[in-house]
């Protein structure tokens, strides 16, 4: 049976429409991510299932019962925010929403345990890795079989990064079903077993890594980092996307292509730190789809 299924679902905001009709199974026990940019639709798509947010149409299914306040129990939700009381230690913070959410008190402390958490700490002295920690363990109080993530590893450093997908890949080996917002295309790749990319309000494409990247098609992305100057003059033939001073140019193949772009490129006065030849990333399947990078 699915976790979650979703038909036709649009929402809109005033006259704005952030939801354009959105179909989406994720089934019991997998990873799923929802890959976008900013302002892609998936914080309102995961508001919706796991806060209640009001839609205009369509229909929600969790394990094959509508959406509803019954159905709340079955979602744990990490959102973006932390939503520990600052003045409130590590424990106290627990012991409140397990109070709220009325949840067994030895949860506390064996969630207190799983994450390493500083028990007599005040959620305030905690860093962003673990004031994401104390976010989940709020979320696992009353154990649900999914749990909803909105951009779990915003703001974390790589080791905190790291330790959280970690923890993530933990939670679905024992069979917890897992619903992830990310734009870090890394993110999606490393955790999610099918990803569904949104742009603007809609999935324009749904798979595994893999299939996604096998719509990119024959060819390979050359990668240029360094001082770049000319890619106006290469963009009219090829995709390319430019970000942090690295370029990715997709190309037919790469052996014919090359000296030309070099050429173009140091003739306009680049200096070119860097160069490989790459597989595609989840990255060039949204440029192939939108014509626009991921952030
Ligand atoms: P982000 O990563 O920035 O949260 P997102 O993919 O989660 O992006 P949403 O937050 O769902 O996107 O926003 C989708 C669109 O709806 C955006 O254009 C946003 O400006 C708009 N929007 C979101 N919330 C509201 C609101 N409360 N009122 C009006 N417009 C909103």
């Amino acid at each position: 049976m699915n976790a979650i299924e979703i038909k036709g679902l649009r929402k809109s905001y005033g006259g704005f429409l952030a939801l354009r009709g959105i179909d989406l199974e994720v089934e019991d026990g997998e990873i799923f991510a929802l890959l976008g940019p900013n302002g892609a639709g998936k914080t309102t798509l995961i508001r919706i299932l796991a806060e209640g947010l009001g839609y205009d149409s369509g229909e929600i299914r969790i394990f094959g019962r509508k959406l509803s306040k019954k159905t709340a129990r079955f979602i744990g939700y990490v959102p973006q925010e932390s939503i520990s009381y600052e003045l409130l230690t590590v424990e106290e913070n627990l012991k409140f929403y397990a109070d709220l959410y009325d949840a067994p008190k030895e949860r506390i402390y064996e969630l207190i345990e799983r994450f390493a958490l500083p028990r007599k700490k005040r959620a305030k002295e905690l860093s962003g890795g673990f004031r994401r920690r104390l976010n989940l363990a709020i979320s696992l109080l009353y154990d649900p079989k999914i749990l909803i993530l909105d951009e779990p590893s915003t703001g974390l450093d790589v080791p905190s990064r790291r330790e959280l997908w970690e923890l993530i890949l933990e939670f679905r080996r024992e069979g917890k079903t897992i619903l992830l917002a990310t734009h870090y295309m890394e993110e999606a790749e490393a955790l999610a077993d099918r990803i569904a990319v949104m742009d603007e309000g809609k999935i324009i494409a749904l798979g595994t890594a893999d299939e996604l990247k096998a719509l990119v098609g024959e060819g390979s992305v050359i990668m240029i980092e360094g001082f770049l100057r000319g890619l106006e003059k290469l963009k009219g033939k090829f995709r390319l996307v430019e970000k942090d001073g690295t370029a990715r140019i997709h190309v037919k193949n790469s052996k014919e292509s090359l000296p030309g772009i070099v050429e173009t490129l140091v003739k306009s006065g680049s200096e070119i730190r860097l160069m490989k030849i790459e597989e595609p990333t989840l990255e060039d399947v949204f440029l192939k789809l939108t014509g626009r990078g991921l952030e």
